[in-house]
């Protein structure tokens, strides 16, 4: 059995704990691999590798880091096919969503090549007389990203890219369910001059987070997953004295008004809610229909669900692939069960779907009459159902989206401006899209959400992600009147 590995200090680590899980082709049930879950003295050799090669790297100019992360994004750029079949390969999205993914994690990377432009401070001439005051921004030391399984190569990237730029020293912790793609990125930042040591990753379970989390040398803590893991993850990381931003589960409404264009809003709804399996944190799982669209919205999604073609990622053919584990896609499976018997009409069903084969596959599931008192609009199903509830009002729809513990996305289809704008206004979410489902903002704005689905207070990426990874510091300067000097340097002694 291929075993995966950690990368400590510029190379491949064989694990050596003795504890390994397995990784699957959801496509297939089969497992493929297995891979090294480290032990809390593997976890110490990445940190003390990062720490040790931190100096270095943050006396590193400006133009060479910037350069660094040039040239890794012409790597990826290069490699954007083998990346996506990698990622497809792990994790079972099809490989338009893979290529997908890798275009918004380059964003980021694009981002981060600016970083002489977004570490310039401020400077104040003559803030008394003589005196000068300027702020620079200087890096942490060692930071550490814990990222999920739905995004293995975009979420580290969210992380990675400014961390280092900005002059820190890495160790990543992937999802030990497709842990192959962070490492694929540590040989490219290698192959782009990144001196060893900067970028670690560590595979493995709580054991290696728990090592991180409480590790005198690692500064500050980037994670992504579920609410609960994300909400221990701060209190454990904050008790520490480390900086931590955690990013959590959502519960993404999409609220559609009467006068939405029905056709626009039910493709967007059938491309949300079921792309990428609606493993999505920013998915659309709840769709709100105010007033008298429901019914012809249903519609329209149910007459679009039987052109979406489920199968293996790696099938071009393939408009959705499997679910990450057979646990997980029963679980999803559970829902539409559960949600039938609590009175919900279920208008597909996707457990009818049948694909060749021992994969992790659910079909499309469109759920209507959906209450908010059902599990499957309570939990984060995080699965390709998509629950149809139907409002009387636009405040009926606000107070839905309001009342959840979420806050992650939601979008509003409308063809009215006014309206449109005072949902802006109104909703409580890190990230509003306006006739547009999926709003992950590009690299230049930063991502997150709000209540449970962020934990701490600076959103990841873009210029809220170069302020976690750095640190303020203000000089205050005053030299000596030249005039004074001993040494006569040619000004006049008196002025
Ligand atoms: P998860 O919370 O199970 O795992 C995330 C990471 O935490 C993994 O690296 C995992 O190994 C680690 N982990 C798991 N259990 C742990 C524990 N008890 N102690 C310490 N570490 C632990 O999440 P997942 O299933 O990999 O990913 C899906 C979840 O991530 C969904 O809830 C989704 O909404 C969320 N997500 C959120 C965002 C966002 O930006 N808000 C983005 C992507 C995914």
């Amino acid at each position: 059995m291929r075993r995966i590995n950690h990368f400590i200090g510029g190379k491949l680590v064989p694990g050596e704990s003795g504890r390994t899980g397995p990784v699957y082709d959801p496509a297939t049930g089969q497992q493929q691999a297995e891979v090294d879950f480290a032990s809390v003295e593997e976890v110490d050799a990445a940190v003390a590798s990062a720490a040790d090669a931190f100096a270095a790297w943050r006396s590193a100019s400006l133009s060479r880091r910037s350069e660094v992360m040039f040239h890794f994004r012409e790597l990826v750029d290069q490699r954007r096919a083998d990346i996506a079949a990698l990622l497809t390969s792990e994790h079972g999205k099809v490989l338009s969503d893979a290529m997908g993914e890798v275009a918004r994690g380059l964003e980021n990377v694009e981002f981060a090549c600016g970083v002489p432009h977004l570490l310039k401070g401020g400077f104040s001439e003559q803030a008394a007389t003589g005196v000068d005051v300027y702020s620079i921004r200087q890096p942490l030391g060692v930071v550490a990203g814990i990222t999920p399984f739905n995004f293995p190569a975009m979420v580290p990237m969210w992380m990675f890219a400014n961390a280092i730029a900005c002059g820190n020293t890495f160790v990543l912790k992937p999802s030990e369910k497709d842990p192959s793609v962070a490492l694929y990125l540590a040989e490219l930042l290698k192959e782009a001059g990144l001196p060893d040591g900067v970028f670690n990753v560590v595979q493995g379970d709580k054991l290696a987070v728990d090592r991180l989390l409480e590790h005198p040398d690692v500064r500050a803590v980037s994670f992504v997953g579920s609410t609960p893991i994300a909400r221990s993850i701060y209190e454990t990381a904050t008790r520490h004295g480390k900086r931590c931003q955690a990013l959590g589960g959502a519960k993404n409404h999409m609220v559609v008004l009467a006068d939405a264009d029905v056709a626009m809003a039910a493709d967007a709804a059938v491309s949300a809610g079921f792309g990428s399996a609606g493993e999505r944190c920013m998915a659309i799982s709840a769709l709100v229909a105010v007033g008298s669209v429901g019914d012809a919205l249903v519609a329209a999604i149910q007459e679009r669900l039987p052109n979406i073609k489920v199968g293996p990622g790696d099938d071009p053919e393939s408009q959705m692939g499997p679910l990450i584990t057979r646990e997980h896609r029963d679980r999803v499976a559970g829902y539409v069960e559960g949600a039938a018997g609590e009175g919900a009409t279920v208008v597909a069903d996707g457990r009818d779907v049948a694909v060749d084969g021992d994969g992790f596959f659910l079909g499309v599931t469109l759920v209507d009459d959906v209450r908010p008192d059902m599990a499957v609009y309570r939990d984060e199903v995080f699965g390709p159902v998509l629950s149809v509830m139907r409002v009387d009002t636009y405040e009926d729809a606000v107070r839905l989206v309001n009342d959840s513990p979420y806050g992650n996305g939601t979008a509003i289809f409308t063809r009215d401006g006014g309206a449109a704008r005072q949902f802006q206004f109104d909703v409580e979410c890190g990230m509003v899209g306006i006739n547009v489902p999926i709003p992950v903002p590009v690299s230049y704005y930063s991502f997150g959400g709000w209540k449970a689905s962020l934990f701490g207070d600076t959103h990841m990426y873009g210029p809220e992600g170069i302020n976690f990874y750095t640190r303020g510091k203000v000089v205050t300067a005053r030299w000596p009147d030249p005039a004074t000097s001993s040494v006569d340097l040619g000004f006049p002694r008196t002025r």
